[in-house]
């Protein structure tokens, strides 16, 4: 079966056009020469300057790409704008990349419109995008030391998790959606004997795919893989923070076959190359993931010629732990809920609500817990969990957060020691806890995306739990801490969040699907429904004998 894929074939020419070194099992060298091969027609001149060999503080080494990723080649902008990605761990750049113009957003969307529009890619055998995906996936696994050591140096997270679970939740992802390219089917419909009723799903055209800094690799991929399951072309706009790992993905959809302009890679400003994407007329769908305030000028953007939106945003999301809970779990999940990805997590369970029975007790623990377990440090070492933020803005937002509560009076049950990398360098925040706090304060009510739990005064019945809960303009995540199952159900249901996890947090499957309600978002990704988003559901009616 991947002997007939004609893109794997075709992969096989550019294998050798490029000499890559075939690694893994569909690059197969038997391939038939009888189709056409792509064309590869940018000089060498031109791709040396759109890729620069990097060596890392962990000592590996490769060659990055830093162009903009449009008909499977890296390019320069014409215009000669370029972006600066920084190490945030030390402050010093790591690379400078050509950043998109509004003129190279309009290049990669007409390629991407022609590509869907006159090329076979969309109504193709889906088995076809089965075995792309399949093998883009290998190639992730294949390349997975050199996507963790790019997501670490940019981002900031340990290596270790890098590793060992964003690149896992990336290789999962392609493989789910992969499996999802043969399978939308459409419904038939009982509509009586003269007439048969039948829908078709279709992709909705060209998507612009338009990521955050925070977990740049995976953004992407919940975005792309269901996107190309479904046919649709895509045009994706990373981080301008973190655009390094979705350039080298991009690198991996050329090796793995995609044909030219299916994917292209745009780094740039968010309100350059952004909004021109967000505002094109040639595109039918944006998937954003970011902060509230930019979603709200991605609907703006986007209303001109009505496009299709899912919008995962910001979070205030509850962590809720009754008198009857098992106090130890909840204060471990209650530290992965806020302390992992330095904070740096959209569903962060970061505003806890505790019973008064267990007040103290769930305190003094998650105290503990966290000087025992948060070893702030360099994102290289392997003992680290907590590297530093990722920007400079959020470092200097989430101190002056700390800074105001502290002006407030909040209670400061811990903060951690501060850790500097080189003398005055790095976005390390020291791990920080308030108690005590309530609902009413900026920390109980704003988005902190940092390392800093906010537990706020005591509650004593589930009604007020559930109240407290829902007092933000937030539903993004939740969670809830007892062993009574049908009042876990019972919150659960009441919460108005679009994910409740009873007893954990975080803990996410490309299976279910992940979204948020009130200001959180529109729509959700993974799972049947995140791939439902890049379809439209035609009907078509079939008269069967019915005369006028
Ligand atoms: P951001 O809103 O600053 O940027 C997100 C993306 O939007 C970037 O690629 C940026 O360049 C782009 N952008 C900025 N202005 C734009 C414009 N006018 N038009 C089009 N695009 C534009 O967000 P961030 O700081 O990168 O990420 C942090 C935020 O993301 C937090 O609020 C976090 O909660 C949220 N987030 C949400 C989820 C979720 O699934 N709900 C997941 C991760 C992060």
């Amino acid at each position: 079966m991947i002997g007939q894929c004609r893109y794997l074939q075709a992969k096989s020419v550019h294998n050798v056009l490029t000499s890559a070194t075939p690694r893994h099992a569909y690059q197969v060298a038997s391939f038939s020469p009888t189709f056409p091969s792509r064309s590869f027609t940018t000089s060498r001149t031109a791709r040396d300057d759109c890729t620069t060999s990097l060596i890392a503080p962990n000592g590996h080494s490769w060659s990055q790409p830093k162009g903009l990723f449009i008909r499977n080649e890296f390019v320069k902008s014409p215009l000669g704008e370029t972006l600066e990605s920084i190490d945030p761990a030390t402050e010093r750049p790591i690379i400078s990349l050509h950043a998109a113009q509004s003129s190279d957003v309009d290049d990669a969307v007409n390629i991407a419109h022609k590509t869907f529009e006159n090329t076979s890619w969309r109504d193709d055998d889906p088995i076809i995008r089965r075995d792309l995906l399949l093998c883009l996936a290998n190639l992730v696994s294949d390349h997975a030391h050199t996507l963790a050591t790019i997501e670490t140096w940019d981002n900031g997270k340990p290596f270790s998790t890098a590793l060992h679970e964003d690149i896992p939740d990336v290789i999962a992802t392609l493989r789910y959606y992969a499996g999802w390219a043969d399978k939308l089917n459409g419904s038939s419909f009982n509509v009586g004997p003269t007439k048969m009723a039948h829908t078709t799903r279709e992709p909705v055209g060209v998507c612009g795919l338009i990521t955050p800094f925070n977990y740049p690799l995976c953004s992407a991929v919940w975005k792309l893989a269901p996107a190309l399951a479904a046919g649709n072309t895509v045009v994706v706009k990373p981080s301008e923070h973190t655009s390094l790992s979705t350039l080298y993905l991009a690198q991996l959809t050329r090796l793995a076959g995609f044909p030219d302009g299916v994917v292209s890679v745009l780094p740039g400003l968010g309100d350059q190359a952004g909004a021109a994407l967000v505002s094109h007329p040639l595109v039918s769908k944006i998937a954003f993931t970011g902060s509230t305030s930019t979603a709200q000028s991605v609907m703006r953007l986007a209303s001109g010629n009505l496009k299709r939106l899912t919008l995962e945003t910001g979070g205030k999301s509850p962590l809720v732990v009754f008198e009857d809970a098992e106090v130890e779990q909840a204060v471990r999940w209650a530290h992965a809920g806020v302390m992992s990805n330095a904070g740096q997590i959209c569903t962060s369970t970061a505003r806890m609500l505790v019973h008064e029975r267990v007040y103290d007790e769930f305190v003094n623990k998650l105290v503990e817990y966290t000087k025992q377990n948060n070893v702030v440090g360099s994102p290289w070492h392997a003992e680290t969990t907590q590297g530093p933020q990722t920007t400079r803005s959020q470092y200097e937002r989430i101190l002056g957060m700390i800074e105001s509560g502290r002006n407030e009076d909040a209670e400061l049950a811990y903060q951690g020691p501060q850790y500097r990398s080189n003398p005055g360098s790095g976005f390390f925040i020291p791990p920080t806890i308030f108690t005590s706090i309530p609902d009413t304060s900026p920390l109980a009510q704003e988005e902190i995306f940092g390392p800093v739990a906010v537990i706020c005064t005591p509650f004593t019945t589930d009604d007020e739990a559930v109240d407290r809960a829902n007092n933000t303009r937030y539903g993004l995540g939740a969670s809830v801490f007892t062993k009574d199952i049908a009042r876990a159900h019972a919150v659960a249901r009441r919460i108005k969040a679009g994910m409740v996890w009873i007893n954990s947090s975080q803990d996410c499957d490309p299976r279910v699907p992940f979204g948020g309600v009130k200001m959180s978002g529109v729509g959700s990704e993974l799972g049947e429904e995140g791939i439902k988003a890049y379809t439209v559901e035609k009907a078509v009616h079939v008269n069967l004998g019915m005369r006028l």
